[in-house]
């Protein structure tokens, strides 16, 4: 009797510690990849925090990173392969502590970092193949040396509103005069869906759509190059995204394009945003500072180390260069082309707001909503592809009409 109570004893405790130690560990609940144009980017989703640590045996062609929190009782995820810079991935369990290996179809570099859970996300870790000695997607510019390049080479030299600028004698001859660079930012993307609309369609692809759409329409016009701050499903951290607006598109103009959602399904039409002069707690309406906090999320969501701005630096540079009076002028412009075909603009003013992608002196930059994916009726209309090309043509006619008549000295326009 004594001896079976023993045993009995002996097997409740050692159930308990396989039970702890499985309930303790965590939980690899779901895998994600990305590619993007230089990274690839590996998110395992775990229903808790855990260690994690890139251990030493990695080599050129093999990346391992130990996971001695994770629970290996329960079997894995489909682990994905042949994607970007990966060859295949799986979790070895043969080793007391959990390795996940990556097997490498090029030579790249792991950054790894965990993200609290977020939005519909639980714990994340993110694992970014980079390219190595290049600068890559993720790399975050300090502000104090992003400000020193601004000043370094301003984009827009000042022109005055809302006088129109004379023509003269230059305008008799045709002559080319440089191209202005439109720099078109695809909202959200990636790990990242954006807004999702009650038939299923995500933000992320609506307005990669219709960027592409607005790239086309753009690049067909003379004196204009079009480029896209990404073309294809991944994220990019939004400090990011402006950097490649001004340092590798070297833009005039950035927009950033967007189908968001409100808590109201009847809300809808569309509206423009520029940044908020008084900084990042001011807004020009309620709606305004919702936005912006919603959108300024997509970081916590999509994955990225938080960065902090230098807010006053920025509106500083903004303020001297007239970029945010031009924004504003502009985003008046394609209000005017886009409220007949939208019918109805959810605010007929630019409004502004403290939104992190447009915080970038040397561009006049906006944010475009083209209408609400919460709204069942809009959202069928922005999944549809006409709707979608007729959409960018009227942004880029704004564009083309700001281009026009207040045109940047030695461009196309001026010289025209
Ligand atoms: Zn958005």
């Amino acid at each position: 009797m004594k001896q079976a109570l023993g045993w009995g004893r002996w097997l409740f405790v050692s159930a308990f510690c396989l039970w702890s130690a499985s309930t303790l560990a965590a939980q690899i609940v779901g895998v994600r990849s990305w590619s993007g144009e230089d990274s690839t980017r590996l998110v395992l989703e775990l229903d808790k925090a855990t260690e994690f640590r890139v251990s030493e045996d990695s080599t050129p062609g093999r990346i391992i990173i130990l996971l001695p929190g994770a629970n290996t009782t329960i079997e894995g995820p489909r682990w994905p392969a042949q994607v970007g810079a990966l060859e295949a991935m799986r979790l070895d369990t043969s080793s007391r502590t959990p390795r996940l290996i990556l097997d490498l179809k090029q030579e790249a570099e792991a950054k790894v970092f965990a993200l609290s859970p977020s939005a519909q996300y639980q714990h994340r870790l993110v694992i970014d193949l980079l390219p190595r000695n290049t600068n890559t997607v993720i790399e975050v510019v300090p502000p104090a040396k992003a400000k020193a390049a601004v000043r370094a080479e301003p984009k827009l030299p000042e022109v005055k509103l809302p006088e129109k600028p004379s023509r003269g004698l230059s305008g008799l001859f045709k002559s080319s005069g440089r191209k202005i660079v439109v720099s078109i930012d695809p909202g959200h993307g990636g790990e990242d869906p954006g807004a999702i609309g009650s038939m299923g369609t995500h933000e992320k692809r609506v307005t990669l759509a219709i960027s592409r759409e607005l790239a086309n329409y753009l690049n067909d016009q003379d004196g204009i190059k079009a480029e896209l701050t990404r073309d294809g499903d991944f994220f990019i951290p939004l400090q990011q995204r402006r950097k490649i607006g001004r340092e590798e598109h070297r833009a005039d103009i950035f927009v950033s394009i967007h189908a968001d959602s409100a808590p109201n399904r009847k809300a809808h039409g569309a509206s423009v945003f520029a940044l908020s002069l008084k900084g990042a707690n001011s807004a020009t309406s309620r709606f305004a500072q919702q936005l912006a906090e919603q959108e300024n999320k997509s970081d916590l969501i999509g994955g990225a180390v938080a960065v902090s701005d230098d807010i006053s630096g920025v509106l500083a540079g903004m303020l001297i260069e007239g970029t945010l009076k031009h924004s504003l002028e502009m985003g008046r412009m394609i209000l005017g082309e886009m409220q007949p075909l939208v019918g109805k603009l959810h605010s007929p003013r630019v409004e502004q707001a403290g939104f992190a992608v447009l915080k970038e002196p040397g561009m006049v930059s906006l944010l475009v909503e083209t209408g609400f994916i919460s709204n069942p009726d809009e959202e069928q209309r922005l999944a549809d592809s006409d709707y979608q090309r007729e959409l960018a043509v009227k942004i880029g006619n704004g564009i083309l009409n700001f281009c026009r008549q207040y045109p940047v000295p030695g461009t196309y326009f001026d010289q025209n």
